[in-house]
C-alpha cells in the first residue's frame, strides 16, 4: 500500500442532479479534495452542474466536447436507447475524457453519483463495468453511493478513501438519497432525469433526419434542432419556421449566412423561415408557400415573400398553403 497522499484529490462527473451532488459532498465529508467536471454539447449543458458547484462551493471545470461526441453519436458501439441516446457509449466517452484530465492534472481517482440498478440500462452492474473497462480507468472509478455493493476500487484498497463511510444504495427508490440530502444539508435540487435532448422523441427524429441528409453538420445546425417547426422538403432542402418572436430571433442567431436563406412574408406579420441554400427553385417556392401559410396573410391571396440569400435579396410571389396541408413535410 502506498502512503496516503495529502490531499487525496478526486475528480467527479457532475450532472448537477441530486446523486452527483451527494456523491461529491459525501467524499468531501471524509476530507477528500473534490473537483467536478461537466461536459457540454448541443444535446446537454452544464447549467445544473454550474448551479450545484456554486451552491456547494465545489470547483467545477466545464469541457465542450461536441467534436469528439459527434463521431460516437453517429455510430455508438452499444447502440441507442429508446431514442437517439447512446447512454453506454456516452458514459464511456465521458469517463475516458475525465481519465485524461485525471492523469494530466494529478487527481487520484474518478467518481460519479451512479446508483446500482437505478436505471434499467445504464446502471446495471454489467453496464458500470463495461463503462469502466472501455474508458481505460479500470479500478479508478468510485461510486460512493453504491460502493459497498461493488468490488473494492483502487482508492479504497490503497486507503485513500474510507470504505466504511461509503454507502450501499441500490434500486430505483429515491428515499435513501433524500434522507442523505437532509443529512448533508442539500435542500434544493433539480428533479431527476430530463436535461438530455437525445432522450426526447421529437428532437431525436430531427437529429436522425439531419444525420441522414448532412455528412458533417455544424454545431449551429445541431443547436437549431431545438427550435421551430422543421420540414423536410427535398434531399437538400430543409425548412425551419419559427413559432414565436423569440424563436425567429434564435433562428437568425444560428443561421449560417454562407449557407442559409431567410424567408419572410413582405406585407403581413408572420414567422421567419430558414432554408438551406442548396434547395432548388421548386423547393424554394414550396418553402415560401409554407412560410406564407403560417403568416397573417389572408388565405388564397397572392403574397410577396422576401428572401435573403447568401448572394443577395430576392422576392417570390406565392399563395400560402395552410398549415393543415403541409403536415406531411413535418419532421
Ligand atoms: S441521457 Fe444523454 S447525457 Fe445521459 S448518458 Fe444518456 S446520452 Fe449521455
Amino acid at each position: 500500500m502506498t502512503p496516503r497522499p495529502h490531499p487525496v484529490k478526486a475528480l467527479g462527473l457532475c450532472s448537477g442532479g441530486l446523486d452527483s451532488t451527494l456523491a461529491g459532498l459525501l467524499l468531501r465529508r471524509q476530507g477528500i479534495d473534490v473537483t467536478w467536471i461537466a461536459f457540454e454539447t448541443p444535446f446537454f449543458s452544464a447549467r445544473k452542474a454550474r448551479q450545484a458547484a456554486r451552491r456547494y462551493d465545489v470547483p467545477l471545470r466545464v469541457e465542450p466536447i461536441t467534436d469528439v461526441y459527434l463521431p460516437m453519436l453517429r455510430n455508438p458501439k452499444c447502440g441507442y436507447g429508446k431514442y437517439m441516446n447512446p447512454c453506454l457509449d456516452c458514459h464511456t466517452l465521458m469517463f475516458r475524457l475525465a481519465a485524461e484530465v485525471m492523469a494530466a492534472e494529478g487527481f487520484h481517482f474518478l467518481f460519479s453519483g451512479e446508483v446500482l440498478g437505478q436505471r434499467p440500462m445504464s446502471q446495471t452492474a454489467q453496464s458500470l463495468r463495461y463503462v469502466e473497462k472501455n474508458s481505460g480507468c479500470e479500478g479508478y472509478v468510485l461510486r460512493p453511493l453504491s460502493a459497498r455493493r461493488m468490488p473494492e476500487t483502487i482508492p479504497e484498497q490503497q486507503g485513500w478513501v474510507d470504505r466504511e463511510q461509503l454507502l450501499d444504495f441500490s434500486g430505483r427508490s429515491r428515499k435513501p438519497q433524500m434522507a442523505l440530502a437532509a443529512e448533508l444539508g442539500v435542500t434544493d435540487y433539480p428533479a431527476p432525469a430530463g436535461g438530455c435532448l437525445l432522450t426526447d422523441k421529437g428532437f431525436s427524429a430531427r437529429l436522425r433526419d439531419l444525420f441522414a441528409h448532412r455528412g458533417d453538420p455544424s454545431e449551429n445546425e445541431l443547436h437549431l434542432l431545438r427550435f421551430g417547426r422543421h420540414f423536410r422538403l427535398s434531399e437538400t432542402g430543409k425548412l425551419v419556421v419559427g413559432r414565436t418572436k423569440g424563436e425567429n430571433e434564435t433562428l437568425e442567431h444560428y443561421r449560417d449566412p454562407d449557407r442559409d436563406m431567410v424567408l419572410k412574408v413582405a406585407d403581413h406579420p408572420g414567422p421567419l423561415g430558414l432554408l438551406s441554400q442548396a434547395a432548388d427553385r421548386q423547393t424554394q417556392l414550396l418553402a415560401a408557400t409554407i412560410v406564407a401559410g403560417y403568416s397573417k396573410a389572408p388565405e388564397l391571396t397572392p403574397v410577396t415573400v422576401a428572401v435573403t440569400t447568401p448572394d443577395g435579396p430576392q422576392t417570390l410571389q406565392v399563395i400560402g398553403l395552410p398549415p393543415r396541408d403541409v403536415r406531411r413535410f413535418l419532421i
